[in-house]
């Protein structure tokens, strides 16, 4: 039954002129005369487009509502509440498949807007990749020097759970001791903190873009609409969803992994080190200092 829906047959109406000036209309029906065929189309005015309603017995102005036509021919406009109160269930399941045409037609058209705009779509993505690409092979270049040397990586790792704080506890001085009242011999400080770190819980975005953006943009097209029956063009539209979750996702990713392997953020995480702060062997120095001084990607 779905494909028997035609959208074409959906109206638009911007001002009351748009369905009074058609052959059919009739600023009047008796609905004890007459029964419904369908719903032409919906209609929603400002102010000063109120219209009259086409039922007799209510007669009121409304500015939302429906164009119907009846069994005979003959079209009206009538409130958006009104059909129910004067045709009752055959009016709430014409009003059913008219909400589902509309969504529908909503989709269809969402789906050709995507059609229109694949190539810079497509283009936007092929970007995208490359980039989150380039980042991830760099997030993991920096995250694999880090974990050669436990005393960085534990470090690194306390402070993605402390969202970023380096955290570390420093011993009081005598005079602080006394000042505490004695008992307390270290005090927590945060020292400094990295940015980005999230990309340390993500999974790789180059994949998710690969196969959730790139293979089905490439497989859309102008002849796949036209064969598409409304289910199809239901789970098109729902990819269409996530496809724009998918592209911001890159794009956030894009964002923390720069700030992720900023020469800021490594020379916070080495100063982190110094003055015994926190401690490390010779080797996690001399990687501390590499990443210090790297040049930003
Ligand atoms: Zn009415």
């Amino acid at each position: 039954m779905e494909n028997s829906i035609d959208v074409s047959t959906l109206l638009r109406f911007d001002s009351p002129k748009d369905f009074s000036s058609r052959r059919a209309y009739q600023a009047e029906i008796d609905s004890s005369v007459h029964q419904l065929e369908r719903i032409l189309g919906g209609y929603s005015f400002g102010k000063d487009n109120y219209t009259q309603c086409g039922l007799k017995g209510c007669r009121t102005l409304h500015g939302k509502g429906y164009v119907v036509q009846t069994l005979d021919g003959i079209e009206t406009n009538i409130g958006k509440d009104c059909g129910t109160r004067h045709f009752g269930q055959r009016f709430e399941d014409l009003e059913g498949q008219f909400t589902r045409l509309v969504e529908e037609s909503a989709r269809r058209d969402r789906v050709q807007d995507a059609i229109r705009q694949k190539d810079a779509t497509v283009q936007k993505t092929v970007t995208l990749l490359k980039d989150c690409r380039s980042w991830e092979a760099e997030v993991d270049r920096l995250f694999k020097e880090l974990d050669r040397e436990s005393s960085l990586i534990s470090v690194l790792r306390a402070a993605m759970r402390t969202d970023g704080a380096l955290v570390v506890d420093r011993q009081l001085s005598a005079a602080e001791r006394e000042l505490s009242g004695g008992s307390q011999r270290y005090i927590r400080e945060t020292v400094g903190r990295l940015y980005g770190l999230s990309v340390l819980g993500m999974k790789k975005v180059s994949i998710e873009l690969q196969a959730e953006a790139l293979v089905p943009l490439h497989e859309l097209s102008d002849d796949q609409l036209s064969a598409m029956s409304a289910s199809a063009i239901r789970t098109k539209a729902q990819w269409l969803s996530e496809l724009e979750a998918t592209l911001l996702r890159a794009e956030s990713y894009i964002r923390s992994a720069r700030e992720f392997c900023s020469q800021q953020n490594w020379r916070t995480f080495s100063q982190a080190f110094d003055a015994g702060r926190h401690k490390t062997t010779d080797r996690g120095r001399a990687i501390l200092k590499r990443l210090a001084q790297q040049t930003p990607v």
